[in-house]
């Protein structure tokens, strides 16, 4: 099982084109979210399907798979 997090590091929203998280639009379930333009994203991890659609259209690799146990997901 896993899930997927925003490492704020990495993630510069500056840098993508009008502030714009391109990838929120890769999640089908508006499970990763942005707030408003030019603001790092964020992921419901409750919701969260781990399918990592997310991960392949962010330009800056900052949306990060991480491994859960099925007993970490049901306490997040
Ligand atoms: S997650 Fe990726 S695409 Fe989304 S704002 Fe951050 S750097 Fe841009
Ligand atoms: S891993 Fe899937 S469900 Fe989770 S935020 Fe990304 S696209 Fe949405």
């Amino acid at each position: 099982m896993q899930l997927v997090k925003v490492d704020t590091n990495l993630c510069l929203p500056d840098d993508c084109e009008n502030g714009i998280c391109i990838a929120t639009f890769s999640c089908n379930w508006k499970i990763l979210e942005q707030k408003a333009a030019y603001t790092q994203p964020v992921i419901d991890m409750r919701r969260c399907l781990g399918c990592a659609h997310c991960t392949f259209t962010c330009p800056r690799g900052a949306l990060e798979i991480i491994p859960v146990s099925s007993s970490q997901k049901a306490g997040t």
